[in-house]
């Protein structure tokens, strides 16, 4: 009984979690056409802010906190191939794994397996710590991972290869100095998700037009 409630309220979750995606993915077309009109001449934007009756608010400013996520991807995370190929060891010198930062979202299979705690205000991603917000897991001497084995799907994916916040040079092993300071210490927004909520809705513009 308690494992069905379970996965009733996962659906509920998830159902609002897509609801969401496809309301913020719809605010962004309706954005993207309102500024294209502006470009156009069609209309100014005090215009369009008088008729939304949003003057001196950016269109923007709904980058809302979404009510969850969770990661969609489907693959065994013990599966062959999945681990992404970074030589983070050799590494952790120079990028502070400040990928630990990031938000986490959990898929099915690390909620199901229960290895990795999530953040009871923020379901369903990876718990961080409320001082450093760092993944709970971090060593912060080391800054190994503490959950390795069972580490999340989504953490084993990641590739920080072309990830511009904390290369500039990957091969040279040139760090964005900037890009992880700010990540370290959470200054401004919070750092994006290692995986993006996927909208159900289709595009409102085809990929052949
Ligand atoms: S930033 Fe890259 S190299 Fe450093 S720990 Fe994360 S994945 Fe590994
Ligand atoms: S689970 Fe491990 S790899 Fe993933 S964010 Fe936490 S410390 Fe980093």
């Amino acid at each position: 009984m308690a494992d069905e409630v379970e996965r009733g309220l996962t659906r509920v979750l998830r159902q609002l979690g897509e609801a969401n995606a496809d309301l913020q993915k719809t605010a962004a077309e309706v954005r993207g056409m309102v500024e294209l009109l502006v470009e156009k001449g069609v209309v100014t934007a005090a215009e369009v802010a008088a008729k939304l009756g949003q003057a001196g608010q950016p269109l923007d400013a709904a980058q809302r906190r979404r009510l969850y996520v969770i990661n969609d991807d489907q693959r065994d995370k013990y599966g062959d191939l999945i681990n992404a190929d970074v030589d983070c060891a050799s590494r952790y010198s120079l990028c502070q794994a400040a990928c630990c930062t990031f938000q986490v979202p959990l898929s099915e299979q690390d909620l199901d397996e229960g290895a990795s705690r999530w953040d009871l205000g923020r379901p369903f991603y990876l718990r961080k710590d409320a001082t450093d917000r760092r993944c709970v897991y971090q060593d912060r001497a080391t800054n190994g991972c503490g959950n390795y084995a069972a580490r999340p799907l989504a953490c084993r994916t990641y590739s920080c290869k072309s990830d511009s916040r904390i290369w500039r040079d990957f091969e040279g092993r040139v760090v964005n100095a900037k890009g992880i300071a700010a990540l370290l210490a959470q200054e401004g927004h919070r750092p994006l998700d290692l995986i993006a909520p996927s909208p159900t809705l289709p595009s409102l513009v085809r990929s052949e037009d």
